[in-house]
């Protein structure tokens, strides 16, 4: 029997494909630091039964209705905004991501990135390789404590709970906000449940965990940053599109809020001339929340096994949709 056609939309280690070769037939993008080009991914998804995309990849209307084989998408992530899912509804084609096995190496992140922004990690870090540490004084590099200051976590999922878990060991009262009332977070991690508007006001750190919807688009805006302590850190790991740019750069520049560690952003890849990346009280990362060797191993696992799970007939170990 003719083996399922899957595209994937960038160059993956053969040790991942390897178990799979048996039942699925491979096509790729070769590089590995280079999205593939829209052109190619258009042409190639023609005669694709399935895709391995990232969230580089825009899988819009446009694509879906060029491919007419089309049963299954494997998105490498846990957010699927860059995927319409209606388009895909529509076509009857499944979409998946990949939940669990990411939360906990992101929850590392965002505390990593909430103790390098308080305690002003990379900008000591570049202080000494300027060569500019001359003396020890009494407010070098002083930052914010994180013992003790409360955490406002926007999106108690499951990666939101995972922070609130190390934000319980660092002594941080927590508080949160969702649609609905998370009765496990409340009880097992002592959480407290905020409208948006008061846990701005009340929180030291301002956590967004929040997936990118039409509804939470530009949730951080220039009302929000008002809202907040000027003593705050916010700290953004979910999606950039959540925050209104602008309105950042000028909160923190105008001191409206003390400080920012950003993972993601609103148009990616950002460069160097980015504002966001000339204020000293910022802290950037190339989007590397789930980034861990292993925790990224294990997400091409999960797509692999989705995309054989749908061939198989078994269905979707983790679907985003049910068409
Ligand atoms: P999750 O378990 O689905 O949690 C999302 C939480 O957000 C839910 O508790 C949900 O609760 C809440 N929420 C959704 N829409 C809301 C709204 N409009 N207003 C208020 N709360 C809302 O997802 P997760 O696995 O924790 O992942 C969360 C997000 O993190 C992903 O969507 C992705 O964008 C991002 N992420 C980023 C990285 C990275 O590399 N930086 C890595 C992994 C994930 P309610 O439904 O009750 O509102």
């Amino acid at each position: 029997m003719k083996k399922p056609i899957i595209y994937i939309t960038r160059k993956i280690p053969d040790e991942i494909l390897a178990p799979y070769q048996d039942s699925l037939d491979f096509r790729m993008w070769e590089e590995e630091d280079i999205p593939v080009p829209r052109n190619v991914l258009l042409q190639e998804v023609k005669e694709a039964d399935g895709v391995l995309c990232l969230l580089t990849e825009n899988m819009d209307r446009e694509l879906f209705e060029n491919a007419p084989q089309l049963k299954v998408v494997a998105n490498m992530a846990v957010g699927y905004d860059n995927i319409d899912l209606e388009a895909a509804r529509e076509r009857n084609v499944i979409v998946t991501n990949t939940p669990d096995v990411l939360t906990e190496t992101t929850a590392d992140l965002a505390f990593s990135l909430l103790t390098a922004t308080s305690r002003r990690v990379v900008e000591a870090n570049d202080y000494i390789r300027a060569g500019k540490w001359n003396h020890w004084s009494p407010y070098l590099m002083a930052g914010s404590d994180i013992h003790g200051k409360k955490v406002g976590i926007v999106g108690m999922g499951r990666i939101g709970e995972s922070i609130a878990r190390r934000a319980n060991g660092f002594g941080m009262p927590i508080m949160y906000h969702n649609r609905s009332r998370k009765p496990s977070a409340e009880n097992d991690l002592g959480a407290t449940y905020m409208d948006f508007d008061e846990l701005l006001r009340e929180a030291d750190f301002v956590v967004s965990v929040i997936p990118l919807t039409t509804e939470t688009r530009k949730l951080f805006n220039e009302d929000a940053f008002e809202k907040m302590k000027t003593s705050a850190i916010f700290i953004n790991v979910s999606r950039g599109g959540v925050v209104d740019e602008k309105a950042l750069y000028h909160a923190l520049n105008e001191n409206t809020i003390h400080a920012a560690g950003l993972d993601v952003f609103e148009e990616e890849p950002i460069d160097a001339d980015h504002p966001l990346v000339k204020l000293d009280n910022v802290v950037c990362l190339p989007h590397i929340g789930s980034a861990s060797v292993e925790t990224r191993t294990k997400m091409l696992h999960l797509c692999m096994d989705n995309l054989l799970a749908v061939f198989s007939g078994e269905g979707p170990i983790t679907p985003v949709n049910n068409p």
